[in-house]
């Protein structure tokens, strides 16, 4: 069975403000270069090994652009 991801970005809510990327402790997100249609760079989640699911970036996004899973 595939594993779920643990962190779901809606790059279409994100207004790629970088303060998930500064907060994750793992270094696990970044600012993509694509643009949404908002015409924001939008945060993805690149470094999936590291993430711990502790949930700060859901806690900082004010967008509510981010989910975590356990
Ligand atoms: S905190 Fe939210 S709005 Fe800001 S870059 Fe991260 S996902 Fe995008
Ligand atoms: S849940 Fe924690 S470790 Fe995982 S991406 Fe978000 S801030 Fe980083």
């Amino acid at each position: 069975m595939k594993s779920m991801e643990k962190v779901k970005i809606d790059s279409e809510k994100c207004k790629g403000c970088h303060l998930c990327v500064y907060f994750c402790p793992s270094k696990c997100l970044k600012i993509s270069d694509k643009i949404n249609k908002s015409g924001y760079k939008y945060a993805v989640f690149v470094n999936k090994d590291k993430c711990k699911s502790c949930g700060f970036c859901f806690l900082v996004c004010s967008d509510v652009a981010i989910e975590v899973f356990k």
